[in-house]
């Protein structure tokens, strides 16, 4: 989808600052970060939100999540003590933006509330 910003990004014709790339994800700094670590995981192929995800990309949901975890552990904050969230937004009242599926991986220090992003 050449309209799609997260498309364009993954066909590199928009910059953006790679943290982590896999065979079916890649992963950049959020532009407007909302946490010392604010890193948003994609799937290379479009898939429109987590509402659409169907049976059968269950794999490359598995390996968003995997890129979530490689990308917490370059980022020194993956073991026991430390900690990070993921969250998926989907339509208007979560404020979802950019509508290409998106893990946004948030840590660096200790979140505030269990449920926003920091
Ligand atoms: P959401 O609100 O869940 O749809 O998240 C979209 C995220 O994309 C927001 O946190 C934006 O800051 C981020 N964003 C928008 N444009 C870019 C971009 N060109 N590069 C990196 N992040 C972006
Ligand atoms: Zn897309």
């Amino acid at each position: 989808m050449t309209d799609c910003l997260f498309c364009r990004i993954v066909a590199g014709d928009i910059p953006s600052e790679t943290v982590h790339e896999t065979e079916t994800t890649v992963a950049f700094k959020d532009i407007n970060p909302a946490a010392p670590l604010h890193v948003l995981v994609v799937p290379r192929r479009h898939i429109d939100d987590a509402a659409a995800v169907a049976p059968e990309d269950g794999p490359v949901l598995a390996d968003m999540l995997v890129a979530a975890r490689a990308v917490a552990e370059a980022a020194g904050v993956a073991g026991p003590d430390r900690g990070y969230r993921l969250i998926f937004n989907v339509g208007p009242d979560a404020m979802n933006s950019v509508p290409h599926l998106h893990l946004h991986v948030l840590g660096g220090e200790p979140l505030k509330g269990h449920f926003a992003a920091a």
